[in-house]
Formats: structure tokens, sequence, C-alpha cells
């Protein structure tokens, strides 16, 4: 009765070849749920493009990827002295803050990423900490700079690059977020600088018609207008049938990331497409016979309730259907790669 995400095996490599090729330094991302993939399968697809690098976004993460990538495996959420993974010679520790920095040193002689704290705000030295940083007991792979998605992106990158300590290894910077025409500034820029690129979204996910997630029917019942069914013991405002699908809230189903709100726009289209009708139901990601269909009530945690008014074909047990997924937020119970 699985969720399963359908891979379009030749379409999908030909496209992460095709990114790898046009970002020579690329530093893979596989973090969180591995982008629908999961991360294990991704860190051995790293291996399969040839990456000496990987990322991915805690340590809690990081066995996975470095019992079955044979590369380096850079940590992009900043170590601290709660992490441990100091001893990992393979581990590329990233270091915000100047305490931080000093009691790694202590424990091992680490290699890390030197982290800025760009507009984002999120981890990182300021420019005048950075200046002064003290990378004596430590191996310095690069500069890290996280920017956000909006903003002069390039100025600010500019600027970092300026506030550069004379350092060894801080020719390597490894970036997040700049566009390819961005980044072929800089390089452009800056011949003698290494940039590193690291992309996950792009990567794993930039062709999305290699990607289907499909549901499977687990069971139908017809039901008459007015009858109670679910938990909540909900009376139908119309006869038909009730479908019980795979995926439920354990696969993310029915749960969204809180939305950027950026236009009112934006947002009324989001309450249209997801809000609630006149008979009080919520519209699924689920297509039935070529339609998004009603939740007869909240996803449970398996499985999802849909409600298919009378006069629409009716799938059967063991049918698959489509459904809308955001891949960063999903579990799969089943990855096909075709
Ligand atoms: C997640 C992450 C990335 C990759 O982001 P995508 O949008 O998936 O390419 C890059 N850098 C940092 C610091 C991240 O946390």
């Amino acid at each position: 009765m699985p969720l399963t995400l359908y891979v379009d095996g030749d379409r999908w490599r030909a496209h992460l070849r095709k990114v790898a090729d046009s970002h020579p330094g690329i530093v893979p991302v596989a973090k969180g749920n591995g982008y629908g993939f999961g991360v294990g399968r991704l860190a051995r697809r790293a291996g399969w493009l040839g990456r000496d690098l990987m990322a991915v976004g805690t340590y809690a993460e990081a066995p996975e990827a470095l019992s079955r990538f044979d590369g380096d495996v850079l940590v992009l959420s900043p170590w601290r002295p709660f992490e441990g993974g100091e001893d990992d010679p393979r581990l590329i520790h990233t270091v915000g803050r100047a305490e931080d920095l000093a009691e790694l040193a202590q424990r091992a002689r680490p290699r890390v990423l030197l982290e800025a704290l760009t507009s984002m705000r999120r981890h990182g030295f300021t420019a005048e900490q950075l200046a002064v940083v003290d990378a004596n007991a430590v191996h310095i792979e690069g500069l890290a700079l996280h920017l956000p998605m909006a903003g002069d992106r390039l100025a600010e990158a500019e600027r970092w690059l300026g506030s550069r300590p004379d350092l060894p290894g801080m020719a390597r910077v490894f970036v997040s977020h700049l566009d390819d025409q961005e980044l072929a500034v800089l390089q452009d820029r800056h011949p003698d600088l290494q940039f590193r690129p690291r992309i996950g979204t792009a990567l794993w996910l930039g062709d999305r018609e290699a990607l289907r997630a499909r549901a499977t029917v687990v069971d139908v019942h017809p039901v008459s207008r007015g009858e109670r069914i679910g938990y909540r013991q909900r009376r139908l405002p119309r006869s038909g049938h009730v479908l019980v699908v795979s995926g439920g809230t354990a696969h993310g189903i029915g749960l969204e990331a809180p939305t950027s709100g950026t236009s009112i726009r934006q947002r009324a289209v989001s309450v249209a497409r997801g809000g609630l009708d006149a008979t009080g139901l919520a519209l699924s990601p689920f297509t039935v016979a070529g339609r998004k269909r009603w939740f007869v009530e909240p996803p449970h945690m398996q499985v999802s309730l849909l409600f298919l008014p009378a006069d629409t074909v009716v799938p059967r047990v063991g049918d698959e259907i489509q459904v809308d997924v955001r891949f960063t937020t999903t579990t799969f119970d089943r990855v096909e790669i075709g």
C-alpha cells in the first residue's frame, strides 16, 4: 500500500550529469529527508557522479553519508561543543564562532570551513571576527558563504571576498544559492579563487518531469448523503464513494511548511487551492479521474480518506493515483528508479 516515488532513471541521471558537468566544483547537498530520495541513496549518487565531497545538513545525518560515500563529508550546521564528530578525518566542519574554533582545535586538528555571517544572519563570523580568527590549530578548507535568496548577492559575495583573512585555504570559497550567472561572474573576476557551489534542489529535483509521486488505493466504500464516517463522524454532504489511499501525515501529506507569504495574490491562490470549500471539506493533493479530490477529514497517519462524487469513475483497490507532493517534506514508502 505504498506511497511511491517513481523516477525515470535515464532522464534523472542525465540531469544529474548535466548539472555536475556544468558546475565543476559542485558539492552535492543531501540532507533532511534526502529530498524525497533518502540521504543514503543520494550519497551513493554523489559517488557515482565522481565527487570528492558532499554535504549533509546535520551531524545526525553524517554517518549515513560516510558509510555510503568514499569522499569527504561537509556538515552544513555549525559545529558546537555538544556535537562531537571531531575525530573523523573525512568530516569537514563548519565553524562560525571563535569559542567553537578554539574548543574544536583542542580536541583534534580539525578540517574546517570558516562561515561568514552573511545578511542571512543565521550563523557565522562577522567580518571583524573573521579578520582576527586564530586558525593555527585547525586545517582551513575554505570560506563558507550562505547567501539569502533575495537581494544583491553578487555585491555581498564580493564584500566577503574582500574581507577574507590572509590564511591558507581561503582561496576556496563554498557558496550557496548563487545562480549560474552570478557564479560565472565571480569566477571570471577572481580566477585565482576556487568556487564550490553547494547545490541540492537544483541537482536532485531540478528535472521534475523525471519524478512522479503516486499513492495506492487501499479501500473503496460506497457512501450515502448524510452518512457519518471517519474519526470525526462527520456527515457527508453528498452520495458517492470514499476512497482510502496510502499517504498520511507520517509521509508528510497534508502538512505544509509555513509559506513565505510574499504577496497577497500568492496567499489568495494558496487559500483557493488548499482552503475549505462551502461544505467544509479541504482540497487534497490527490488526483482521481483528472481532478483534485476533497479530503473527508484531515489525513490519518498512514492513509487519507477522499470523497468521490457519485458521477466519478471509481478506481479499484490496488490502482495508483497521482499525488502532488513537496519532495523535501515527503517520506516515501518506496523509491523506484526505472
Ligand atoms: C540546504 C543548503 C544548501 C542547498 O540548498 P538547495 O536550495 O537545496 O540547493 C546549500 N547551502 C546551505 C548552507 C544549506 O543549508
